[in-house]
């Protein structure tokens, strides 16, 4: 980054800050990664100069002939990764993913059903603060109080109440493994169409650790920056009688020009994601996971829904007496990092919180294992039982900074 420190040095130093505590902390935020220094270098590319409203082939602007062939093997990949009949890769983010969604499956009124917010949903899923809450009528699901997993015997109640246009099977903070098949039953059976939100789990989905709803659903988004380890954006994956609509509610309905050094980066993660090592890495985050609830939970927290299926785990830290707001700055004091997050039922507000979301994915791509969660869970449930002592917190900052200096960062090493 000479040419940075040359011409920007207040910039310069925020990148190489960040260098450091991306390198020193331990990244426990279920929807961040890293990304590969390949999909770093073509994410930093002069692909980013280029216009090229449209689709490969069909361009509004002159000299695309190499960004299409990037966004046909984009395109192309993401079929094949997923076993999808088409797909889309111009989204830039999650969110936009998912209004294109709408816009080619509803009109604006309709009703959507999706999981509430406070359970687990996303923003787009009909938060009264989100354009889907506005524009959209949205009838919400949450999870069994008993079980704190789906109640499919509910939520084809409320389908059948309600007659909604869509159901979106789709979760932010939801740690167990989910049926596709049976919502595609319950959408069918009210003549609803599905849209399955994969953003959180599309790398475990790629790698064979969760299973697809590529085959169930209608569309399928999904971001491409969390478990999938890509660029930051968005993709998205539908039966062939979407693609047209899918294809112009993104441009030119919503978006202009698609950002061709992200999209050249979601090809390169895409061929990664077929790899046998990605395949091994999707299955060892699940393991990670689940030896990090069995440990947590051994040791007096409480983990939401009973365990993981996924790269993520809810802990309910009111367990041994402390909110998810002082959880999490007593765990970032200590170098680790997570967020607070409701847990299904939750008597305190969003900005308390009576847990934490934890995620695996990020230290697994620092080649962490089994017995490398046994040490951070040790350091979790050293912070939390330390939470007002601000000297240990700083003791155990420098364990936790000297420990992560083992591993890997990919990108940086
Ligand atoms: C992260 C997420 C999104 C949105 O992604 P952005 O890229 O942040 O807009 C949408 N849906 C779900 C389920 C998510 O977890």
């Amino acid at each position: 980054m000479t040419h940075l420190l040359k011409s920007d040095s207040e910039i310069h130093l925020v990148i190489e800050n960040e260098k450091k505590r991306q390198r020193e902390q331990l990244v426990m935020i279920a929807s961040e990664n890293y990304t590969s220094s390949a999909v770093l270098e073509a994410t930093g590319s002069i692909l980013t100069n280029k216009y090229s409203e449209g689709y490969p082939g069909k361009r509004y602007y002159a000299g695309c002939e190499n960004v299409d062939i990037s966004e046909s093997l984009a395109i192309e990949r993401a079929k094949s990764l997923f076993n999808a009949e088409s797909a889309n890769v111009q989204a830039h983010s999650g969110s936009q993913a998912n209004m294109a969604a709408f816009f080619s499956m509803c009109q604006t009124g309709d009703t959507i059903m999706g999981m509430s917010l406070d359970h687990g949903g996303h923003l787009t899923h009909g938060s009264k603060v989100n354009f889907s809450g506005k524009l959209y009528k949205f009838v919400p699901f949450g999870v069994n109080r008993e079980t704190e997993a789906l109640d499919f015997n509910n939520l084809y109640e409320i389908a059948e109440k309600n007659k909604p246009k869509l159901i979106i099977a789709g979760f932010t903070a939801y740690p167990l493994k989910v049926d596709f098949e049976k919502f595609k039953h319950i959408a069918d059976s009210v003549g609803a169409l599905l849209l399955a939100d994969m953003a959180h789990i599309s790398g475990l989905v790629a790698g064979g650790a969760h299973p697809s709803p590529v085959a169930h659903a209608d569309i399928v988004t999904s971001t491409t920056h969390k478990t999938l380890r890509g660029p930051r954006g968005a993709l998205a994956l539908m039966k062939k009688n979407f693609e047209k609509k899918f294809n112009s509610a993104v441009f030119p309905n919503m978006q202009g020009g698609p950002m061709q050094h992200s999209i050249a980066a979601k090809a390169v993660a895409f061929k990664e994601a077929m790899s046998e090592d990605f395949k091994n890495y999707s299955f060892q985050i699940v393991k990670n996971s689940k030896i990090l609830a069995k440990s947590l939970s051994e040791n007096g927290l409480r983990i939401v829904a009973g365990g993981t299926d996924t790269h993520m785990l809810l802990v309910d830290t009111k367990a041994i007496g402390l909110n998810g707001s002082d959880a999490e700055s007593a765990l970032l004091s200590s170098g680790i990092v997570v967020n607070k997050n409701s847990i299904p039922f939750d008597d305190e507000p969003p900005m308390i919180t009576s847990g934490i979301r934890i995620g695996t994915a990020a230290l697994t791509s620092r080649n962490m294992l089994e017995k490398d969660m046994e040490i951070v869970s040790e350091f979790i449930l050293e912070s939390l039982r330390n939470h007002d002592n601000s000297k240990i917190l700083s003791s155990i900052k420098e364990k936790v900074a000297s420990f992560s200096a083992k591993f890997i960062v990919p990108g940086l090493d």
